[in-house]
């Protein structure tokens, strides 16, 4: 069983690699677009890409910061939606998870 410092640590490693990188894409995109019309239209393409990236990188940011206050406010690891203890090996693979496998299963996901 992890401590809840270590599950801390964890995330809070997750959290700032995530700020990392959302902060590296929005400066990618505050740059001017090139002036050369097919420039313009791969840039933008680059940077729709980019939004799908960020976008993950912001739900994730989300979700991570969910757990964390569950972790101060002592229901980290217990299940949403049954109020079971999520097992273990699930909160290794997914430390994120708000549902126990069967409720997960359940909501699809
Ligand atoms: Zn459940």
């Amino acid at each position: 069983m992890r401590t809840a410092d270590a599950v801390r640590a964890d995330l809070e490693a997750r959290l700032a690699t995530l700020g990392a990188r959302v902060e590296r894409i929005e400066e990618a995109q505050r740059e001017p677009l090139d002036e050369d019309l097919s420039e313009q239209a791969v840039a933008r393409e680059d940077d729709e890409a980019l939004d799908g990236v960020e976008r993950a990188a912001i739900e994730d940011i989300a979700r991570i910061r969910q757990a964390l206050a569950k972790l101060d406010a002592g229901t980290y690891g217990l299940c949403v939606a049954c109020g079971e203890a999520i097992a273990e090996a699930r909160l290794d693979a997914l430390p994120t998870a708000t549902r126990c496998i069967n409720c997960a299963h359940d909501a699809n996901g």
